[in-house]
């Protein structure tokens, strides 16, 4: 195992989040398994979504003036844009000039500064570090696949795939890039210029980098993979799931209810929908009527996560049901404000997971082996639904207008006892068991581990 003290210098790696939690929990989870080996950890970060320092003594942390920023979480396409740019913008000049007050205060210590880890879409930031001469690692929240899809973005514009022009065209294969149908592609018809600038940036931060880390295993995307690697110029590392080799890293920004993991151990094997819509989506009233009355009239036992600020144009600290709701489920569901999800799907009580696809969730589904129902809402989320239903076949998706008569029909094929649920659910433990091997003794992701650790080693 290749570990930090290898050339018998201590050896500090320096992290940056972009400040979303779906961002955040996969760079603290890198930061502990390099911590693990050996390596000295700083997490730089914005102040808007801070992390919790307490919950990391081991670590050093450099908070980074971030004024000008947007202080809600986007959830659209065109909101996320102009988040990451006000990200970057904002964080610039403050991060030059800690990061160079750290670099002199490294000279004076028998530690040296190895690289960043930066997430991709800190575009600036990370030509900050390398002009100070810092190299950096490239780290990705996304799929394999969605990489991919970024890098042949130009190529989709210019075949005509993108911007949308039609709804009729929606449905349409993109035949570069399968599996993905027009309506897979991240897309943003309110902003597509500055999508397309974006995303370009994105592939050039990572290209520019000294390699590109992503959580993902080969079993999951080897055909993905295998493409990046040919057309890329630096280094891949898959070495997913990244919160199964690291389990024990604490980045939540909202305190998680543990009070349903005793609600679940008293309900029966594999009976329960846990419905969760990750931390940027938001849905509109009526859709939340529909979701409500689907999962009533589901008849099966729920645990789903109403976050504060869920429904758009609702108050976000009071979420109504409609009435009737809890009449119709009393005794049968439970709903929580924010889960512990990874320890609540990997309990033996539930048996589907309804979720918007987001890659953390998409990928913690696949490792507890649990079938999914998909409702992806923008970016990355549509492919990501495409994987599981079409490639992994280990869901189902509901398309179109929500209504509740297709979320019920949803959930009976999901979790009912014949097929088509069955074969979902025996792939799904397939998917499970490949998770569990990549980073088991020589797995793909163990072995790439490595790798990384003696690539940062002789940074
Ligand atoms: N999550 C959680 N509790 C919840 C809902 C979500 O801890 O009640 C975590 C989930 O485990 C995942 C992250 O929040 O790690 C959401 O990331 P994802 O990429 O799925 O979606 P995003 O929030 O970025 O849309």
């Amino acid at each position: 195992m290749a570990t930090a003290a290898a050339g018998g210098r201590r050896r500090r790696v320096l992290f940056f989040p972009l400040p979303y939690q779906g961002h955040i929990n996969p760079m603290f989870q890198l930061a502990g398994l390099l911590h693990a080996r050996g390596f000295s950890i700083t997490v730089f970060h914005a102040r808007f979504n801070a992390p919790d320092a307490s919950a990391h003594p081991a670590y050093d942390f450099v908070s980074v003036p971030d004024d000008g920023m947007p202080a809600d979480s986007p959830d659209t396409v065109q909101a996320t844009m102009d988040h990451i740019l006000a990200v970057n913008r904002a964080c610039e000049a403050p991060f030059r000039e800690r990061l160079a007050a750290l670099l002199e205060r490294q000279r004076a210590r028998a530690e040296d500064v190895a690289c960043l880890v930066a997430d991709s879409h800190l575009l600036t930031l990370l030509g900050v570090a390398r002009g100070l001469g810092v190299p950096t690692l490239a780290l990705r929240m996304g799929s394999a696949a969605c990489f991919r899809c970024l890098t042949a973005f130009p190529m989709l514009c210019d075949k005509g795939y993108l911007p949308v022009q039609e709804s009729s065209q929606l449905d349409a294969p993109v035949v570069e890039l399968p599996p993905y149908r027009i309506c897979d592609l991240p897309s943003s018809a309110a902003a597509h210029g500055q999508l397309r600038e974006v995303l370009s940036r994105v592939v050039t931060a990572v290209t520019t980098s000294s390699g590109l880390i992503l959580d993902t295993f080969d079993a999951l995307e080897a055909d993905e993979l295998a493409a990046l690697r040919r057309n890329l110029a630096v280094p891949v590392f898959d070495v997913g799931p990244l919160h199964k080799l690291s389990p024990a890293a604490s980045s939540s920004l909202l305190r998680q209810d543990r009070g349903c993991l005793d609600w679940l151990d008293g309900q029966p094997p594999a009976s329960v929908l846990y419905v969760s819509f990750g931390s940027l989506a938001s849905v509109s009233a009526s859709d939340l009527v529909e979701t409500a009355w689907g999962i009533a009239n589901s008849g099966r036992p729920f645990l789903w996560v109403l976050r504060p600020g869920l429904v758009r144009g609702a108050p976000p600290s009071s979420i109504s049901l409609p009435d009737g709701f809890d009449a119709a489920t009393r005794g049968r569901g439970v709903v929580v404000s924010w889960a512990p999800q990874e320890e609540v799907l990997a309990h033996p009580a539930v048996g589907g997971f309804w979720t918007h696809c987001g890659w953390n969730s998409t990928l913690e589904g696949v490792c507890a082996g649990v079938p999914m129902l998909c409702r992806p809402f923008f970016g990355d989320q549509m492919g990501n639904a495409r994987y599981v239903d079409h490639v992994w076949r280990t869901g189902v998706t509901i398309d179109g207008e929500l209504q509740r008569g297709k979320v019920e029909a949803a959930i009976s094929t999901l979790m009912g006892a014949g097929e088509p649920g069955a074969g979902m659910r025996r792939r799904a433990l397939e998917l499970k068991n490949s998770a569990a091997a990549s980073i088991g003794e020589a797995g793909s992701s163990s072995v790439n581990v490595d790798m990384l650790v003696s690539l940062i080693q002789s940074m």
